[in-house]
């Protein structure tokens, strides 16, 4: 880059001398545009500014001179010259999401058109599972940023995603001791010398099929993650809800069954008991451990004696009897649920996300029949259920706009919110 074109990132406001408020939030709302609409030309510009050709025409060679922006070719012709057409310019700046689950995490580096600069790298370490994942996670960054000649001063932020409950107005998570009671941000700002957005886990993934999954199109969508445990993502008028604290969409703890098992949130019969991935493992083991016979076992010994929500999803891929009506169960009691959150919300979709995805129709054919039984007509015809396009990497995709956000926030203001 020239010595004008600067990371926009560390691009000095001053640089280009004092801007007016006004200034500054036109570049911000032109920058928005550009990542929501993609390519734009001067006078869709000034549209959606409500300003003048001169004045969109000397932000816009700011925003260039500061390396934001740049041209790609020529739009419709409406009479006279073919119009210049401008976007992000993709290398202006990279984004970087960690997606750190219980048991294992995912690392990627994004540039400003939300492509991946490099695979993204599954570590098979999470919260869970080692007392020092941050290190770890700090050498496998350090690593791929050195692998692919990452220059981490063009990295703009890093975005994290995390599961447990996560404080919003304290920004300090209630589920893992390994943060000590700090802030997030603050912990991983230390860790990686980037300015940091931290994220809930599912609240993540349903960002990011909400601007690049099914629901792109959709303003009104509920994300269910299947994993392990069982979350809720929450997309109203396209904006995430987070609830008062933070802390909504615990939809696996809401209870199915008063006479059930005891959840690890101290209460009984929680929909994680019956649905979830652990759920589903635990009964497994439990009847193959009884004589129950099964393709499951076969795996299992190939997999030396591991099961996981996958193996099961496996073995009723390959027709296993006991495995498909495992996941059927799940699906019957998660469409209980499931109708009450329609019924609550009158969504145009909810997509199933997290591994449970894998699962395919085996797990949406259960679900859609008895939201037959449980669901007004009406509502229910309203509702499209689907699964996620994303798939494991929705949580890291939702990261960037979070980070893009935070970006222009730091550097243009905090105005009104649009991720
Ligand atoms: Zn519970």
């Amino acid at each position: 880059m020239s010595s004008l074109k600067q990371h926009p990132g560390e691009a000095p406001i001053a640089k280009s001398g004092p801007q007016s408020v006004k200034k500054l939030l036109t570049k911000k709302r032109i920058l928005e545009t550009f990542y929501k609409e993609e390519k734009k030309t001067i006078a869709e510009l000034c549209e959606t500014t409500n300003s003048s050709i001169p004045s969109i025409t000397a932000i816009m060679h700011e925003l260039m001179a500061e390396g934001w922006v740049s041209q790609f070719g020529t739009g419709e012709s409406k009479g006279g010259r073919r119009p210049a057409m401008f976007d992000l310019n993709p290398e202006g700046g990279l984004i970087a999401g960690i997606d750190l689950s219980r048991k294992y995490s995912r690392l990627g580096v994004f540039n400003l058109h939300n492509e991946e600069v490099c695979d993204v790298l599954e570590l098979g370490e999470g919260l869970e599972t080692t007392g020092n994942i941050l290190e770890l996670l700090k050498e496998a960054f350090v690593a791929l940023w050195a692998k692919h000649g990452i220059d981490k001063r063009s990295i703009l932020g890093l975005g994290v995603t995390i599961p447990g409950l996560i404080d919003i107005r304290s920004g300090v998570s209630y589920s893992y001791d390994l943060f000590e009671g700090r802030r997030l941000s603050d912990v991983f700002e230390d860790v990686f010398g980037l300015p940091t957005v931290i994220e809930h886990d599912t609240k993540a993934m349903a960002v990011g099929e909400s601007w690049f999954g099914l629901a792109r199109d959709k303003s009104n969508v509920l994300f269910i993650n299947i994993g392990s445990g069982i979350g809720l993502g929450i997309i109203i008028d396209n904006v995430l809800y987070h609830g008062h604290s933070g802390f909504c969409g615990e939809f696996g703890h809401i209870q199915m069954d008063p006479e059930g098992a005891l959840c690890y949130c101290g209460k009984i019969g929680c929909l994680e008991t019956i649905a979830s991935g652990t759920a589903l493992v635990k009964k497994s083991r439990e009847m193959i451990e009884a004589g129950k016979s099964s393709i499951i076992s076969q795996l299992m010994e190939k997999q030396g004696g591991k099961l996981k929500l996958a193996t099961i999803i496996e073995a009723a891929k390959l027709g296993d009897l006991f495995a498909i009506e495992l996941i059927e169960g799940a699906g019957e009691e998660l469409a209980k649920g499931m109708a009450v959150l329609i019924h609550l919300f009158n969504p145009e979709a909810i997509i199933i996300g997290g591994e449970m995805a894998e699962a395919g129709n085996l797990i949406t054919d259960p679900v859609k029949q008895k939201l037959n039984k449980y669901t007004m007509l009406r509502l229910k015809q309203d509702t499209k259920i689907w699964l996620s396009a994303l798939k494991e990497k929705a949580g890291l995709y939702g990261t960037l706009p979070l980070v893009f956000k935070h970006t222009l926030d730091r550097k243009y203001g905090n105005g009104p919110g649009s991720c």
